[in-house]
């Protein structure tokens, strides 16, 4: 068979799971339906599945094996949450894994040497283990904190979103394993460096731009800087212990009921406890900012389209690539040609910054426009932020947006497994 070229089109499958994202991107090289295909699998996990339609991550990595034709030429995690890489474990991970990827495409932050107690880390990372450390222990402050829910009495709504971003931030140990375990080229990438895709996509360019590694810029660890932050610096530390020992996390604090509470003072203990899960909802939230801003963004560039998919990377994430790099005018120059864009982290208010989306050239209010700029969400109504604190996901002006200006697709879409996923075909 004659060697690859250049691809002629490329299609995107995006596959209903919930509150998650799972993309299946195949680069089209000629008529031959198997032989000329390249599929990258671009996430797979759920933290949420419809409960209408009967859709399950395990029809899903089926029809993923079906459409790759039993091949993947490359698997892309673009950062460890659950919504994001929940299909990789168990069952439905062995059938990817079983796909053969020829690379695996994740961030710097999953770099074995970067990891705290790994020795000579490349240079590129050096001085990132306690920023990487810190991720690692977000994942016990989550678990404790799915712990503490149990017995606070707080509001319904605090609850279920301590929950809801409590499960996203656990450490999904299985599905990383698998991850890691998969053979080919294992490349973990940070803004400017190499994707490791071109050789496995012909004619295809890949720009890696985000996230930024520490050196490059301090942004995706600010918070670090802060209080509150530190607040749970401490929270992981004295989780770690409880944990390892087995103790409660305070284990000499008084312990009252509102029984034993003198009848003037009953008032207070709900507001106590309310504030209590105030504050455990802020660190979950800061928890699931800064895992977000840890988010690979890839910008292919195939034929004269280009195709934009930057996970959940939030503003801190991009500011670099922006802003703060000394190429982001040829970066911004580079993102207003974007023909596709894969909304950032499921339609929420911080993840498609104005300064990124000012930049599309192609937005266009004719819907019959040729070369509109084209959009797809996957994601959820009613899992996360609130519509009262103008949080909601995803967020109801953005969508506005994306319908007035571009041709927009999203998974709420798709209410039956008789159609799993929004397919798109792009002629590039
Ligand atoms: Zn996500």
């Amino acid at each position: 068979m004659a060697p690859l070229k250049k691809p002629t089109s490329v299609t995107i499958r995006s596959y209903q799971v919930g509150f998650g994202d799972c993309f299946l991107v195949s680069f089209n090289y000629g008529e031959d339906a198997t032989a000329s295909r390249r599929h990258v699998l671009i996430d797979f996990g759920s933290t949420s599945l419809p409960k209408q339609g009967g859709f399950s991550l395990d029809s899903v990595a089926k029809d993923i094996k079906e459409k790759a034709g039993g091949k993947l030429a490359a698997v892309v995690a673009t950062h460890r949450h659950r919504d994001h890489l929940s299909g990789f474990g168990g069952e439905t991970g062995r059938l990817i894994a079983d796909l053969n990827p020829d690379v695996v495409l994740q961030p710097w932050t999953e770099h074995p040497k970067a990891q705290p107690g790994a020795t000579s880390p490349p240079a590129a990372l050096e001085g990132a283990k306690g920023f990487v450390g810190a991720l690692a222990a977000m994942h016990d402050v989550a678990r404790f904190s799915l712990q503490e829910i149990a017995a606070l009495r707080a509001p319904k709504t605090v609850k279920e979103q301590i929950a809801f971003l409590g499960e996203d931030n656990l450490a999904n140990l299985d599905a990383v394993k698998t991850l890691m375990n998969m053979g080919g080229d294992h490349v973990y990438a940070y803004y400017g460096s190499k994707s490791g895709l071109e050789k496995v996509l012909p004619g295809v360019k890949v720009h890696v731009l985000g996230p930024p590694t520490l050196k490059q810029s301090r942004a995706v660890e600010q918070q670090r800087d802060e209080d509150r932050d530190e607040f749970w610096h401490l929270q992981a530390k004295a989780s770690r212990r409880a944990a390892a020992t087995g103790q409660p996390l305070f284990p000499r604090a008084a312990q009252v009921t509102g029984s034993v509470l003198p009848v003037e003072t009953r008032w207070f203990l709900p507001r106590i406890e309310s504030v209590r899960g105030d504050q455990l909802l802020e660190i979950v939230r800061i928890l699931d900012k800064q895992m977000n801003n840890t988010s690979l963004i890839l910008l292919f560039e195939v034929g004269t389209k280009k195709l934009l998919f930057p996970g959940d990377a939030q503003l801190e994430n991009w500011m670099y690539s922006l802003k703060e790099a000394k190429e982001a005018p040829a970066v911004r120059k580079l993102l207003s040609k974007v023909d596709v864009y894969k909304v950032g982290h499921h339609g929420s208010l911080n993840a498609t910054p104005k300064s990124l989306w000012n930049l599309f050239q192609k937005k266009n209010p004719d819907e019959h426009a040729t070369g509109r700029l084209q959009t797809i969400v996957s994601t959820m109504t009613g899992k996360h932020g609130s519509v009262d604190r103008g949080t909601e996901v995803p967020r109801s002006k953005l969508v506005q947006a994306l319908k007035m200006e571009s041709t927009f697709a999203t998974t709420q879409s798709l209410t039956s497994r008789t159609v799993p996923c929004l397919k798109i075909d792009i002629p590039v």
